[in-house]
């Protein structure tokens, strides 16, 4: 089966691979430079990794936290790289009442939840674009859940295990983004009450999803869920980052880069 990672080997452009922190980036430029050697672009003060990892030609850089941040990298890469799609990873807290901290989510859609210009358009609607809910590539959300799936078979008992947590789940639904921390009981309560649907919240991944939909390029978030967006959140937060969120992602991009055309 032709996919688009397979696609992008074929024709050289690169898969854009994005973080906020380095913590959520595990090793994987250490993985790139021993494989293929790595060449380091600072554009626009960020440094953009260039080389080849798990097999498949890909551009990697961390955005650093907040929407603009997430979009005006995610633009970066689409203009002054080229790459053929984007791929977010990170840690989010979870909403969803089962939606627990080790397990996995893979957004189907993402949404600002932050957006409001009421009543002149729809809350959440980012205005003049007609949109609230931002679409992700299906063919390769499937192959990152899948990719997902494959690491919780293989490894989700002895991570359980190991760090403590709940034996993971991989969720695919809505994500939603915003310029906040979200920490409080308060808080979530809100998120869930506007957004029933919600399954986390993090502070990227609509703004990506936002910049690929204006230019046409396929992407796709995977978020490990490091806290539950309540007032436990600095901590779960903290040591989760700093622990665990690593190892999940390794795990979860060596599975989904190192397998082009094998179907998801
Ligand atoms: N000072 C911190 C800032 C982290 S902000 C640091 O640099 O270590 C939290 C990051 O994790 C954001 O990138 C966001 O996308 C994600 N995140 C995790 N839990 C979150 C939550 N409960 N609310 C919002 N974002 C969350």
């Amino acid at each position: 089966m032709s996919t688009l990672i397979s696609e992008a080997a074929a024709t050289g452009r690169p898969l854009g691979i994005l973080a906020a922190l380095p913590q959520e980036l595990g090793d994987l430029i250490e993985a790139m430079r021993a494989e293929s050697g790595v060449r380091t672009v600072t554009h626009g003060r960020r440094d953009y990794h260039v080389g080849t990892v798990h097999g498949t030609p890909c551009v990697v850089t961390l955005a650093r936290v907040g929407k603009v941040a997430a979009a005006v990298t995610a633009s970066a890469l689409i203009h002054a790289f080229d790459v053929e799609a984007i791929v977010f990873t990170g840690v989010a807290g979870g909403v969803g009442s089962d939606v627990r901290v080790g397990d996995i989510v893979v957004a189907s859609t993402l949404l600002q939840h932050d957006i409001d210009a009421s009543p002149l358009f729809p809350r959440f609607e980012v205005p003049l674009l007609g949109v609230s809910r931002f679409g992700v590539d299906a063919a390769l959300a499937d192959r990152l859940a899948a990719a997902c799936e494959r690491f919780v078979a293989d490894e989700g008992a002895a991570c359980a295990a190991r760090f403590g947590t709940h034996e993971p789940r991989v969720h695919r639904g809505l994500i939603v983004s915003g310029d906040q921390f979200v920490a409080s009981a308060a808080a979530l309560g809100a998120l869930r009450f506007a957004l029933p649907d919600a399954l986390a919240v993090e502070m990227e991944g609509a703004a990506l999803a936002q910049v690929c939909h204006e230019y046409g390029v396929p992407c796709a978030v995977v978020r490990t869920i490091s806290d539950t967006a309540d007032d436990h959140a600095p901590a779960s937060f903290m040591s989760f980052l700093t622990e665990i969120a690593g190892t999940y992602s390794n795990a979860i991009l060596a599975r989904f880069l190192a397998v082009p055309g094998s179907g998801g």
